[in-house]
């Protein structure tokens, strides 16, 4: 059921939506903040000349270096006193990402996580337990205010603590679970050591979101857990989790809401817009934020965008689940390749689990990489089965092998109780 009847309008009310909202983020970002008037005005756009959605190619584009450069508040729109709330983003390298909300900016988030929710399948009364990690990090507040919203009932978790996770989910009967992909699964794998079997837990719903999923780990969790896993969407520079989400009775793409957001994909190498149904660079411009209008925001992400009418009648614009980073590009001996590919590969092998890592160092001025793969447990194949069909995949797949290829017993690779996972490891640097 949708949350708000404009998420299963007509495409033109969407579109007319979307131009009045363009021109006015347009004109807020060059009234108040001198990067963009700067950047608008060397690319001699003025904000009159924004007449329709159509019109957002010809504006600037916005980095994460930007936000670097900029940083703390360069980007914002608003004075001190106008914030409501602080968010930051962590960078691997350098300085955070700062970004702040607005009393009505905040009203927004909480709306479309709740749009998010019920896309999910989540009801007024539901008990959804939030494991994602409060704090800076916009994922725990930005879930918490969404689930409020939407009239359910949120349990401030956040993240850890597997154990009493498992004992509160079970006392308190949670509905819904929300946490990383791989979270999902230590938690499968904590509560069989308790001796519990996750699929007897009361959680049929797991929503999931802050790191890559492909479509054989997502199998993987719903059969654990016995749950329907969805996909959330977002990014703090956009404003946190909720700028898309997929809807519970497709499960095929992530419904991206457009009143609030407006997506393009572009080649990740020359910044033009692709065809439609095309990979590409996801770029997003906030259509209705006070304290940090964004236009035109590289992600980074790799997806792509259909039109297509939806089985679950929402007529918003929905985006492939994003499997991979143009920055998570391997480069190994001239070959290019995606973690993501090479995840998938592995876990369509019967008797693999879901965990693995990848590091890459340099012997000799030559790149080499190494696979750790780790057994399921109960699994009757041997190492030298799994190898053998591994390497074979691989081969067949991507026309790679790795230079070396472990197999360790379940449970031999570390797992990850607060954050985003790590799985590849670079030592060439
Ligand atoms: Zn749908």
């Amino acid at each position: 059921m949708v949350h708000k009847p404009i998420e299963s309008a007509d495409r033109s009310e969407i579109r007319d939506h979307q131009a009045e909202r363009l021109r006015e983020t347009v004109e807020r970002a060059y009234e108040n903040v001198p990067f963009y008037r700067e950047k608008l005005d060397e690319a001699g756009v003025a904000p009159a000349d924004i007449r329709g959605v159509e019109d957002v190619t010809a504006l600037p584009m916005t980095t994460k270096e930007d936000f670097r450069d900029e940083y703390p508040d360069g980007l914002f729109a608003v004075d001190d006193d106008e914030l409501t709330r602080i968010h930051a983003s962590s960078g691997t390298t350098g300085k955070p990402k700062i970004v702040g909300y607005t009393d009505a900016d905040v009203d927004v988030w909480s709306e479309v996580v709740a749009r998010s929710l019920a896309a999910s399948g989540v009801e007024a009364g539901d008990t959804v337990q939030n494991a994602y990690g409060y704090g800076l990090f916009t994922g725990g507040l930005g879930l918490h205010y969404g689930v409020e919203e939407l009239g359910a009932t949120v349990i401030p978790i956040g993240g850890g603590q597997t154990q009493r996770q498992i004992e509160l989910m079970a006392d308190l009967e949670s509905d819904v679970f929300t946490c990383t992909p791989s979270y999902a699964l230590y938690l499968a794998e904590t509560a069989e050591e308790m001796g519990h079997d996750p699929r007897d837990l009361p959680i049929s719903t797991v929503i999931f979101g802050a790191e890559p999923c492909t479509d054989p780990m997502r199998e993987e969790i719903e059969e654990r857990l016995g749950v329907t896993g969805i996909d959330i969407y977002g990014l703090s520079e956009i404003i946190g989790p909720g700028v898309s989400n997929e809807c519970h009775e497709a499960q095929d793409g992530l419904h991206v809401w457009e009143d609030h957001f407006y997506p393009e994909v572009v080649d990740p190498r020359t910044g033009e817009p692709v065809e439609e149904g095309e990979e590409g660079e996801l770029v997003l411009t906030t259509l209705t934020k006070e304290a940090l209008p964004v236009l035109r925001y590289r992600t980074g992400d790799l997806t792509t965008l259909t039109y297509d009418e939806c089985e679950c009648g929402r007529t918003m614009v929905r985006m492939d689940n994003v499997t991979g980073r143009a920055d998570d590009l391997l480069i190994v001996r001239g070959v290019n390749l995606y973690p993501s590919e090479i995840e998938h590969a592995v876990l369509d092998v019967d008797g693999v689990a879901p965990h693995y890592r990848i590091d890459l160092d340099r012997e000799e001025n030559l790149d080499v990489m190494e696979l750790t793969v780790e057994r399921a447990e109960g699994t009757d194949r041997g190492h030298a089965e799994l190898r053998e069909e591994i390497l074979e995949r691989l081969a067949n797949v991507l026309s790679f092998t790795p230079d070396e290829l472990s197999i360790v017993e379940p449970g031999g690779i570390a797992r990850t109780e607060v954050g985003k996972v790590q799985r590849v490891y670079d030592h060439r640097s």
